[in-house]
């Protein structure tokens, strides 16, 4: 049982606030994923759990227990970092059985967690290897075993999988959701990739300059952004942001139109509506939201993005793989009125 709670928690590096007032519960068996841009102060904040900052104010506790002050080693945590920091010069074998020497844990017992533990992350036949003789996905997973041979309060994950190609990362994101079900220990990782925030966690933290600027379920940062910092992070290809005008409910930029939008005037308005809830129209279509020349055509495979000029930004939408439009062919685009998100420019959080 382990619940990581933050109060009022800042980290300074001299004038520079890395993490400002931060207040956070991660409940008992949470996969909590602080996500950001770089520099946006997860790692610190991961850091001081570790143990590897000290924070400049504010309390962190495991449990019940404050652990501000208390050493690394003590604080019952294990932590996989990007680099994977594994020894060199150790085998397999013992790179993962490290943290159980310097507990002195007796032999017959190292050797059976090893085993178990290596089976369950499929390196049971490479443990006589040195790290330079596995590849990065094997090299990841001596990392992850190393970290679970033993059952830490926390789990801490500082952008596990950002080393590996685009394939490995897939599967081992798989890996990963079934090994945190399997263990149910609390989890922090670090990320700034959305898709990996999205998968793996019950709830996400986006973080922005030190802050967090929401928190919630992937599903509730997807389909119910704050704020238009959030609204732009989250989705893939990101949500359209078009600033404009609203006028007694209708939204005007260029030759988009939108009506039917509820707050009657905001002169500096930005308008949200994801890729997927825009749709290509003809161009004489009734009832067309916008008329405009394709930029570009991407398929993807299983849909064809495509971006339409819009007072010198692009719109995006996402079409049927079979879309047959040509760069620079007028059509017509219909918005989903009631996928729409209105932002206050000035304010920058979501007025509707
Ligand atoms: P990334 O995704 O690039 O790792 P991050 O969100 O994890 O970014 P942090 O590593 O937490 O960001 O850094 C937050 C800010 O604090 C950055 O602007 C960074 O330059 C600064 N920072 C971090 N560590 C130090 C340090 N030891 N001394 C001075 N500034 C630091």
């Amino acid at each position: 049982m382990a619940s990581v709670t933050f109060t009022n928690v800042s980290k300074k590096f001299g004038e520079f606030i890395a993490v400002a007032d931060f207040n956070l519960e991660v409940r008992d068996k949470e996969f909590l994923v602080l996500l950001g841009p770089s520099g946006c102060g997860k790692t610190t904040t991961m850091r001081m759990v570790a143990g590897l900052e000290e924070a400049t104010s504010g309390d962190i506790y495991i449990d019940a227990e404050r652990i501000n002050g208390v050493l690394p080693k003590y604080r019952d945590v294990a932590m996989v970092f990007q680099s994977y920091a594994l020894y060199p010069h150790l085998s397999v074998e013992d790179n993962i059985g490290y943290p159980l020497k310097i507990r002195k844990v007796p032999p017959a017992e190292y050797k059976r967690r090893i085993a178990e533990v290596a089976r369950r992350v499929e390196l049971d036949t490479m443990l006589s290897r040195l790290p330079k003789e596995l590849s990065g996905g094997q090299r990841q997973r001596v990392a992850l075993a190393r970290a679970i041979v033993r059952t830490p309060r926390v789990f801490l994950m500082d952008e596990p999988l950002s080393n590996l190609d685009a394939k490995l990362r897939t599967q081992m994101r798989a890996e990963l959701k079934h090994l945190q079900h399997e263990l149910q220990v609390t989890t922090i990782y670090v990320t700034h990739d959305q898709i990996e925030a999205m998968t793996l966690a019950h709830r996400v933290a986006v973080m922005n300059k030190g802050v967090i600027e929401q928190l919630g379920t992937p599903r509730e940062i997807y389909n119910d952004p704050r704020t238009l910092f959030v609204a732009g992070f989250i989705g893939s290809p990101p949500m359209n942001l078009i600033p404009g005008e609203v006028t007694n409910g209708v939204f005007v930029r260029a030759g988009l139109r939108v009506a039917g939008l509820g707050r009657a005037n905001i002169s500096s308005a930005v308008l949200g509506v994801r890729p997927e809830d825009v749709h290509a129209a003809g161009a004489e279509d009734a009832d067309v939201n916008l008329v405009a020349p394709i930029y570009s055509v991407e398929l993807t495979g299983e849909n064809t993005l495509v971006s339409l000029q819009l007072g010198g930004q692009l719109m995006t939408l996402r079409a049927d793989k079979n879309f047959a439009g040509q760069i620079d062919q007028r059509i017509g685009v219909k918005v989903a009125t009631d996928r729409v998100f209105l932002f206050d420019g000035g304010t920058q959080y979501r007025v509707d």
